[in-house]
C-alpha cells in the first residue's frame, strides 16, 4: 500500500479515535449520576454556557480556549483532552499491531468500552450492564466473522464465569461482584476460552500488584474495584493473547 494511503487512514483512525473519545467523556461524567447521555445539550459546569459546536471539536477546541470556558473563564476538566487523546493514539497503536481489517475496529470498539466502565467501576464500585451488552455484542459479530471457531468463543463464554458464578455463591457475593462476572461472560464470547482465561489470570495478577502498591502508597482501603484490572487483561488478551499463549508454550516444547 503506498505511504501516503497508509499514512491518511492512520490519520483518519485517530480523528475517529478522538471523536469516539469525546462521547466517552460524556458517559464517563454523566453515567455515575444517571443523566440521559443523549438528550441534553454539553454546557459549562459553573455558568451554564450552552456550548456551541466549534466548542465541541475534540481535542482542538480545548487547545484552541486553552482550557478554559469562553464565556466565564472556568478551567475545563483536563480529563476531556486526556480522553480524546489516549482513545485516539490507542485506535492508530491497535491497527498498527493487528492490520487494517474489520478485527482491528471491534477492538477498538471493545478498548473504548472497556475504557469507559473501568472509569466508571473505579468511581462507582459498579459496571452497568449496557457496557457488557455491548461488548457481548462485538463478540457476536466477531463469531459472525471467525464462523469456522463458533464453539471457542461459546465456551469462552462460559469458561470464566461459571468458575466466578460458583466463588459468588460460596462466599455470598462478597469474593467478586456480579458486573464483573457479567463482563468475564462477554469478554469471553469476544476473546474465545484460552484468551479469556489468559485475560482473567493477568486482570488478576495487575489487580493484586497495583492495590498492594494503592494500599501500601496512597493507605487506600482494602475494597477492589476488580473492573479496570480485568479490563486491562482482557485489552492485553484481545492484541496479545494469541502471541503470549503460543510463547509461553514454546517455552515447555524446548
Ligand atoms: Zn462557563
Amino acid at each position: 500500500m503506498p505511504v501516503e494511503l497508509l499514512l491518511t487512514i492512520y490519520l483518519l483512525v485517530f480523528l475517529y479515535g478522538i471523536v469516539i473519545g469525546s462521547f466517552l467523556n460524556v458517559c464517563m461524567i454523566r453515567i455515575p449520576k444517571k443523566e440521559s447521555i443523549v438528550t441534553k445539550g454539553s454546557h459549562c459546569v459553573k455558568c451554564n454556557y450552552r456550548l456551541r459546536w466549534y466548542d465541541l471539536i475534540p481535542l482542538f477546541s480545548f487547545l484552541i480556549l486553552r482550557g478554559k470556558c469562553r464565556n466565564c473563564g472556568e478551567k475545563i476538566s483536563p480529563q476531556y483532552p486526556v480522553v480524546e487523546f489516549i482513545n485516539g493514539i490507542v485506535y492508530v497503536f491497535i491497527f498498527l499491531i493487528k492490520g487494517i481489517k474489520i478485527e482491528s475496529l471491534l477492538i477498538c470498539l471493545l478498548f473504548s468500552c472497556l475504557l469507559t466502565l473501568s472509569v466508571i467501576d473505579f468511581k462507582t464500585f459498579e459496571i452497568p450492564v449496557g457496557f457488557n451488552i455491548f461488548i457481548a455484542v462485538l463478540g457476536v459479530i466477531k463469531i459472525v466473522i471467525d464462523f469456522g471457531n463458533i464453539l471457542d468463543y461459546l465456551i469462552g463464554a462460559l469458561c470464566v464465569s461459571l468458575f466466578l458464578l460458583i466463588l459468588y455463591a460460596v462466599s455470598k457475593g462478597r469474593a467478586i461482584g456480579g458486573g464483573d462476572i457479567k463482563l468475564m461472560a462477554a469478554a469471553g464470547l469476544f476473546l474465545g476460552w484460552k484468551n479469556v482465561i489468559l485475560a482473567f489470570m493477568l486482570g488478576c495478577v495487575l489487580g493484586a500488584c497495583i492495590h498492594v502498591i494503592r494500599m501500601k502508597v496512597f493507605k487506600e482501603g482494602r475494597v477492589l474495584a476488580m473492573g479496570p484490572y480485568l479490563s486491562m487483561g482482557i485489552f492485553i488478551s484481545a492484541l496479545f493473547g494469541n502471541e503470549i499463549i503460543t510463547g509461553y508454550l514454546a517455552l515447555f516444547s524446548l
